[in-house]
C-alpha cells in the first residue's frame, strides 16, 4: 500500500522488488478498518493527481487501461433496472474465510457471512454466497449510466464498509476514476475532471 507516510519509499520498494526478479504492484486506494473506523484515511490517502500520476506511471498497466477504455467507453448499455449488484468475481471465482471461520463474499464485503463451523463450505458456496450475488440493485445512481463503470475504482464491497450499503458509491473512488481517466484521455464526454458530474447525481 502507498501512501503519505510512504510515499518516500516507492522507487526503493520498486527496486528491491526488481533486484529480487520479483513483480511489482502497488495500490493507494485506503478503505476503512472491517470495524468500519475511517479516520486516518484522509491523512494517509495519497492526492488524487498524485496517485493518479503514480498509477499510470506503469506503462503496461497504462497500454491495458487505454486499451479497455477506448472499446467500452462509447458503448456501456443503459442500465435495465434488474443489474447484479457484485460483478465482480467475488463468490464467483473467490471468496474469504475470516479468522473466525466465517465465509464471505470478499475481504471488504463481510457483513453478511455463513458459518463454516456449523455447516459445510459447499453449501456456503452454491447457497450462501450465490445468493448473494443474485441481489439486484435497488437504488438508483449515476453510477446506473455512468460511462466510466468498467474502470470505476469504486466497487460494492467497499460501498459497504464505507456506507454499510453496497449500492452507496464512495466519494473519493468516483473523484479519483475522474482524475485517472482524464489523466489518460483528456476531456471526457459527459464527465467532468472533479467529477462533480456524477457526484452531484450521487448525491455524496
Ligand atoms: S462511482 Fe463515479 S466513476 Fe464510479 S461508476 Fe459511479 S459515477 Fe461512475
Amino acid at each position: 500500500m502507498v501512501m503519505n507516510w510512504n510515499i518516500h519509499e516507492l522507487t526503493a520498494m520498486r527496486a528491491f522488488s526488481q533486484n529480487l526478479g520479483l513483480q511489482f504492484r502497488h495500490d493507494g486506494l485506503l478503505n476503512p478498518r472491517i470495524d468500519g473506523y475511517a479516520s486516518p484515511i484522509d491523512k494517509l490517502q495519497l492526492p488524487d493527481e498524485q496517485l493518479a500520476a503514480i498509477d499510470l506511471e506503469n506503462s503496461t498497466f497504462r497500454k491495458r487501461l487505454q486499451d479497455g477504455v477506448c472499446s467500452t467507453l462509447n458503448d456501456r448499455p443503459p442500465a435495465t433496472g434488474d443489474d447484479q449488484i457484485y460483478t465482480c468475481g467475488a463468490g464467483m471465482v473467490t471468496f474469504n474465510v475470516d479468522p473466525y471461520g466465517r465465509l464471505q463474499l470478499c475481504q471488504l464485503a463481510r457483513r453478511s457471512f455463513f458459518d463454516l463451523q456449523a455447516n459445510s463450505f459447499v453449501n456456503g458456496w452454491i447457497g450462501f454466497l450465490s445468493k448473494i450475488r443474485s441481489c439486484s440493485r435497488s437504488k438508483s445512481s449515476a453510477c446506473d449510466h455512468c460511462t466510466l463503470l468498467s474502470h470505476c475504482l469504486g466497487c460494492p464491497g467497499a460501498s459497504e464498509l464505507e456506507h454499510g450499503d453496497p449500492e452507496k458509491p464512495v466519494a473519493r473512488f468516483c473523484r479519483l476514476t475522474h482524475v485517472r481517466m482524464q489523466r489518460l484521455l483528456g476531456d471526457i464526454p459527459g464527465h467532468l475532471p472533479d467529477a462533480s458530474c456524477c457526484l452531484k447525481q450521487n448525491a455524496i
